[in-house]
């Protein structure tokens, strides 16, 4: 299959106006930091600084809990809930309205794609918010009792990877609730953040309602260990998450921790193998594979190995990689320098060990921080590269002779977060999905997100569910 030359095809970044320099979203407003400290936020594909943005400290962090719990005791708590549905309809609308700008900037800060920023993410953030405005008014009938009361304020800390869709599955569970939060994004990606900040004000929302303080891990460490707060969501590192566990243990705070993953994607040997190879590619090579679901380990029937294999290297020859801000760009770029030099270290090992690298043609740019799409076949359950998550476009391939030595593989790992099935039969899909575990398990699809699904994680890939009517529990006292 070639690879057709196509004209470039950019977006404009007009539509984006950056400001030089981002203060703290504090009880409505933006401003300065206490300390007077900030770090720069750069494009990942170019090296280019995007805007300035304020670290938040200490006394920061203890301004925007005070904040968040006077809206909480004197506004949005005591707010009937189909008020509270109002203002959460409003910034769906706006977001709606504005995004082809959100998904420019995510792009920017990000690296990843604009189709993807464009097509998946932006659409899903403000499902998350339409969706969770339906339930403000309806929480009596989510199976928690006649009248569920929130919790408080909620310190809230999220990754890189989907900034602003993690931002709505945070945020918007939150509000529809009756709690008011505090939320920390990543210091690679703040910038969706604070255009969020922008919308609740262009909303009306209360203020204090919604609080955004940047900053990188100290800021997010001072957040969660907070004693102001009620509530700690965390998505991340299974490692960071560790730590915030054993902070939390003595204190009362609720706890959700959404973690790493190692995902298994099965492909039987009765699979279409065009549908599984693209399901394959989705699976790993989406968002540079900075996806805490990723199919990281590809478990092939042994008897369909080398048809598998071809096709999906040929599939990998088409995929273009290039600057997210292309129409037609598969793969962007890795988020971070730190993000880069994980990645090679571990595919550096995984040669190291014996496994046969590969990757398609591909010319990475001079400036930015790029990873060709990879994949290692000879692939042994102890190496490194089975077991650790590599978090970027980097495929594992393992392959099984029978159903059960498929399970056997699938769940050996100390990651439970997603897996995926490749096969006709029905009744195999069952037989797999009740024995894998994995939060999610995806059939003859991978990657499929909707806002009224649960999603989360066994063992080291945390505890505690997000979205449908299950992720309402985190935020409410039951
Ligand atoms: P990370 O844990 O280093 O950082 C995540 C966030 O936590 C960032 O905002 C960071 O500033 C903050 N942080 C860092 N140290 C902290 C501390 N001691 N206390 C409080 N906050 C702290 O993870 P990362 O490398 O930025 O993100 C990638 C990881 O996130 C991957 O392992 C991935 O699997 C995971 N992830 C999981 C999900 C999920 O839903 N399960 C989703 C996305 C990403």
């Amino acid at each position: 299959m070639p690879k057709f030359e196509y004209a470039p095809a950019p977006e404009s970044r007009s539509i984006v106006s950056l400001r030089e320099s981002y203060g703290l979203f504090i009880n409505g407003e933006f401003g300065p930091g206490v300390d007077g400290r900030a770090f720069k936020t750069i494009s990942p594909a170019t090296e280019e600084v995007l805007a300035e943005v304020t670290e938040a400290g200490p006394a920061d962090v203890d301004r925007a809990v005070s904040a968040a719990r006077k809206a909480y005791e004197h506004t949005w708590s005591a707010m009937p809930g189909r008020e509270r549905a109002k203002y959460l309809f409003r910034i769906a609308r706006i977001i709606q309205e504005r995004a082809r700008e959100l998904a420019v900037l995510e792009s920017l800060d990000n690296g990843k794609p604009i189709r993807e920023s464009r097509d998946v993410d932006i659409p899903l953030v403000a499902a998350h918010f339409f969706y969770h405005a339906g339930w403000a008014d309806k929480l009596e009938y989510a199976g928690y009792g006649p009248a569920p009361r929130p919790l408080g304020v909620a310190g809230q800390v999220i990754p890189w990877n989907f900034p602003l869709l993690m931002l709505a599955w945070k945020i918007a569970p939150a509000l529809a609730c009756g709690n008011t939060v505090v939320l920390k994004p990543a210091e690679t990606t703040p910038l969706t953040a604070l255009a969020f900040a922008e919308i609740c004000q262009q909303a009306d929302l209360p203020p204090g309602v919604v609080n955004i303080v940047t900053g990188a891990g100290e800021t997010g460490r001072t957040l969660v260990e907070h004693p102001g707060i009620d509530k700690v969501a965390f998505t991340g590192s299974t490692e960071v998450g560790k730590q915030i566990a054993r902070a939390c243990a003595p204190t009362r705070k609720k706890v959700t921790l959404e973690l790493g993953g190692k995902a298994a994607n099965v492909v039987f040997e009765d699979a279409p193998v065009d549908q599984a190879v693209e399901g394959i590619v989705n699976g790993i090579f989406f968002n540079q594979g900075h996806v805490c679901c990723a199919g990281s380990r590809l478990l092939v029937q042994e008897s369909v190995y080398s048809d598998v294999l071809a096709s999906l290297r040929r599939r990998l020859a088409t995929l273009r990689l290039g600057d997210p801000l292309d129409k037609n760009t598969d793969v962007g770029a890795i988020n971070s320098a730190a993000q880069l030099a994980k990645i090679r270290e571990l595919s550096e090992v995984g040669e190291a060990e014996g496994a046969q690298r590969w990757s398609p043609p591909c010319e990475l740019p001079v400036k930015g921080f790029w990873f060709p799409p990879t994949i290692f076949t000879g692939v042994s359950q102890a190496h490194r590269i089975a077991r650790e998550e590599i978090f970027g476009p980097v495929l594992s391939v393992l392959t099984f002779r029978t159903p059960a030595e498929a399970v056997e593989k699938a769940n050996n790992t100390p990651y439970g977060l997603s897996a995926g099935v490749w096969t006709e039969k029905g009744s195999l899909i069952l037989w797999m999905a009740s024995r894998l575990r994995a939060g999610v398990v995806w059939a003859n699809t991978f990657n499929k997100f909707d806002p009224t699904s649960p999603f989360g994680g066994y063992k080291e890939s945390g505890y505690g569910r997000e979205g449908g009517r299950h992720g309402l529990e985190a935020y409410l006292d039951v």
